[in-house]
């Protein structure tokens, strides 16, 4: 099955979700679960961009009029100062434009002297800023699925809410398989190694919006398996495996998803990662990552994170993201695969105003340094080569 195949039926089993409401100070890089609407007008009302003078354009067509000075306001006023032919009233950026006054000249243009002022620089209109120039009230100003940096943070602020209904972060369980998996810091015996998949996973996961649940790994053991994922059906709203779903005979999670859950799909034609496995324990989605441990990051990310944003309803740019789709060209070859799409590991750097990618050799789905020292992954389609000169898609990883 094709990736987008497998990521149209992942979908019908979608994630779901909950909301809550946040306060603005603990709402950093949590998800709008609402397009929220500006409260005021912004500017609130017209203001002056400058400290300077409020005057009428037409008083200062001259050069060296002289104007009567008829007060002072300052940002925060609501004094009713009116501006008449032949007078200025002194402003401070930010304060209220008086009634009368059509333009701003700026402080450095102007001469003090015996209650007047004369002025020698241009009077601007566009000095002055118009009410609801940036955004009128009732105008949506951060849509629903908006990951909220703190440029976000700072617009919620100035629309006017104190509270804001977020995205509760969905419980994602994580679950490593294997007779061979040790923790690290423990001493291995012969045929052992440091289990690395849910570390990962558990970064991925919570990078993308969700929140990690790491379960203690499970030998190849159905019992132990079935117990796991019971556990984790109750407490948590997904599950990820990782390993024991290919062909072997030890590959007991998918034996388990096919005698006592649901399989939704079986292998996916990707490289690497095909034995990708989807379905649900008793009503639970669960995606059964293959053990590799550059297979289960890249399916991560090429087929659990869509499947994420889209349940989540993450908006396509302001929402949570692990990558950017590019256009890359190839520095070196890239083979790809007969009947899979492949996903080959590159470097990509900008250059001039093109994105180049340098393929590195060893690119073995056991080998976590070819993730570590390269920032994009190719989409060759199946059975296309890319040939070094080559423009090809490409995910470039943040
Ligand atoms: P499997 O899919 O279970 O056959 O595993 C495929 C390969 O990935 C084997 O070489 C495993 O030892 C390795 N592997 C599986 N799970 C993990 C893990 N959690 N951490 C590191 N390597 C793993
Ligand atoms: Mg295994």
């Amino acid at each position: 099955m094709s990736i987008e195949r497998a990521i149209e039926l992942a979908n019908e089993i979608p994630l779901l979700f909950g909301t809550e409401i946040q306060s603005l100070a603990d709402a950093h890089d949590v998800v709008l679960a609402k397009s929220l609407e500006s409260m005021v007008d912004d500017p609130r009302f017209d203001n002056s961009a400058m400290d300077g003078w409020a005057v009428k354009e037409a008083d200062c067509t001259n050069s060296n009029s002289k104007l009567e000075i008829i007060g002072t306001i300052q940002a925060g006023s609501s004094e009713e100062i009116e501006v008449k032919h032949g007078q200025a009233c002194r402003i401070m950026t930010g304060a209220p434009i008086p009634p009368g006054a059509d333009s701003i000249v700026m402080i450095e243009d102007s001469v003090v002297m015996d209650g007047y002022v004369t002025i020698n620089g241009p009077a601007r209109p566009h000095f002055i800023r118009k009410q609801g120039e940036n955004i009128t009230a009732g105008e949506v100003g951060l849509q629903s699925g908006s990951k909220l940096k703190p440029a976000h943070l700072a617009m919620v602020a100035m629309m006017g809410y104190a509270e804001i209904p977020v995205i509760k972060p969905p419980k994602i369980a994580i679950i490593g398989t294997g007779d061979e998996l040790v923790e690290p810091g423990q001493p291995l015996q012969s045929g052992q190694i440091y289990e690395s998949n849910t570390t990962a996973l558990v970064g991925l996961v919570s990078e993308i919006g969700c929140e990690p649940v790491k379960y203690p790994f499970v030998t190849d053991d159905l019992d132990g398996l079935r117990k796991t994922f019971d556990l984790a059906a109750s407490e948590c709203d997904a599950i990820l495996t990782s390993g024991g779903v290919s062909m072997g005979e030890w590959d007991l999670v998918r034996r388990l998803m096919e005698e006592e859950g649901e399989v939704k799909f079986w292998r996916v034609l990707i490289k690497p990662g095909g034995p990708l496995l989807f379905g649900s324990w008793k009503g639970t989605p669960l995606f059964g990552l293959p053990g590799n441990p550059v297979s289960s990051q890249i399916v991560f990310l090429s087929i659990v994170v869509p499947w994420i944003s889209n349940s989540c309803g993450y908006h396509p740019t302001h929402g949570p993201k692990l990558y950017d789709k590019v256009r890359v060209k190839l520095l070196s070859a890239a083979a790809g695969t007969k009947s899979k799409v492949t996903l080959r590991r590159i470097q990509i750097i900008e250059q001039g105003n093109i994105l180049v990618g340098d393929v590195p050799k060893n690119q073995g789905s056991g080998n976590l340094r070819s993730m570590v020292n390269c920032n994009g992954l190719t989409f060759l389609p199946i059975g296309v080569d890319g040939k070094s000169g080559d423009i090809i898609d490409a995910l470039w990883l943040r």
